[in-house]
């Protein structure tokens, strides 16, 4: 019944409402007349890390590979395979990289054991939201990185949507200080984690199919997932109260990335279309999260408690975030390049962003 609601509610209109690309390799002269040779049709496989069709993300390729379809006039099909189909879903990295695959769509900070550097480029802890990052990645030079990094992998990356805010979790038990956490057992995986781990959190990561069942059963005392949205699927409100808003994923970064060599081959015609679509699944994907999120969070059980982590821990994962942070960047060049970036952009951003949106939100209600 949910699961029916959300796959129709996902249905909602997309227009064409991408905008102009910014990134310096991407100034593509407008074409005199269509050039797009109506005779051959270009097939691209993309695989994916999410289960066929699953709600927002997976629909959300789905129509990105629809998009591209009818803005090429049919002259560009992109198959789209669900996790574990073409290749497992920890391995459309590594597969398209190889010349195995043509373009994956997942998310960013999987592949930090990569290079550390790329969970920046996936979200920061108490950071940047979603509009912000796209901020910076558009304008502020992070993508720039992103693509400058990613080439060593022969991969070539564009955004593919973005989550919004994401909540802090499930917990079984009510957390009032720090001396709360010790020991806690969370599946909590990327930076979070390890800022996590810093307040005595024992992080663990668990392939998704397993969290409900560890969660219901105490092997695990708590986990993150997404947002009310995505959470509700998983079943986490039967197996513990109380929900912690967001701090550690304020606005996580999904990819669509090619394999660099096959990208370079592409009519410039098909390579923006393809840049367009991802703009399109982009803007649509943080809507449909918020829409969907909004809608869910009414539909919570009664007997969920929705909670703010006390001051005290918040201002410890501070000082955690950036222990982290100085360690990455004393072991990385590349970490301390991306950070000096992120940061010059926070920076910048910062004082605007207090007397705009940061003063809407807090005179309006
Ligand atoms: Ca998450």
């Amino acid at each position: 019944m949910k699961r029916r609601e959300f796959l129709s509610s996902s249905a909602i209109a997309i227009g064409a409402i991408g905008f102009a690309g910014c990134y310096k390799e991407e100034k593509i002269s407008i074409a005199k007349g269509v050039n797009i040779n109506r005779a051959k049709t270009t097939k691209l496989k993309l695989a994916t890390s999410w289960p066929a069709h699953f709600p927002i993300m997976g629909t959300g390729v789905d129509n990105f590979a629809k998009r591209c379809r009818e803005l090429s006039g049919g002259t560009l099909e992109i198959k789209v395979y669900p996790k574990n189909i073409l290749v497992p879903a920890m391995q459309v990295f590594d597969s398209a990289s190889a010349n195995q695959l043509d373009a994956f769509h997942s998310g960013v900070y999987y592949w930090k054991g990569k290079n550390s550097a790329f969970s920046i480029f996936g979200g920061m802890p108490l950071g940047l939201t979603s509009e912000e990052m796209m901020t910076w990645l558009r304008f502020g030079g992070g993508m720039e990185l992103w693509r400058e990094l990613y080439a060593k992998f022969n991969l070539y990356p564009l955004v593919g949507g973005s989550t919004g805010p994401q909540m802090g979790g499930w917990f079984k038990k009510e957390i009032n200080s720090l001396s709360d956490l010790k020991g806690l057992k969370m599946r909590i995986p990327g930076l979070g984690g390890e800022v996590m781990k810093k307040l005595g959190v024992n992080p663990i990561l668990l392939p998704a199919g397993e969290i409900f069942t560890a969660l219901d059963r105490g092997t695990i005392d708590a986990t993150e997932w997404v947002g009310p949205a995505l959470d509700r699927m998983m079943g986490f409100d039967k197996a513990a109260k109380y929900y912690y808003t967001g701090w550690h994923e304020p606005g996580s970064i999904l990819e669509i990335t090619f394999n660099k060599a096959r990208w370079e081959k592409l009519s410039k015609e098909h390579q923006a279309i393809i840049t367009s679509a991802s703009e399109e699944m982009t803007s649509i994907m943080v809507q449909e999260f918020r829409y969907k999120n909004a809608k869910a969070l009414q539909e919570l059980p009664k007997d969920i408690e929705i909670k703010d982590f006390p001051k005290e821990i918040m201002d410890a994962a501070k000082v955690a975030l950036d222990e982290v942070l100085a360690s990455e960047a004393k072991k990385s060049e590349d970490f301390k390049r991306v950070l000096k970036s992120y940061n010059e952009f926070v920076k910048l951003n910062k004082p605007w962003n207090d007397i705009s949106t940061k003063h809407i939100l807090e005179i309006r209600d």
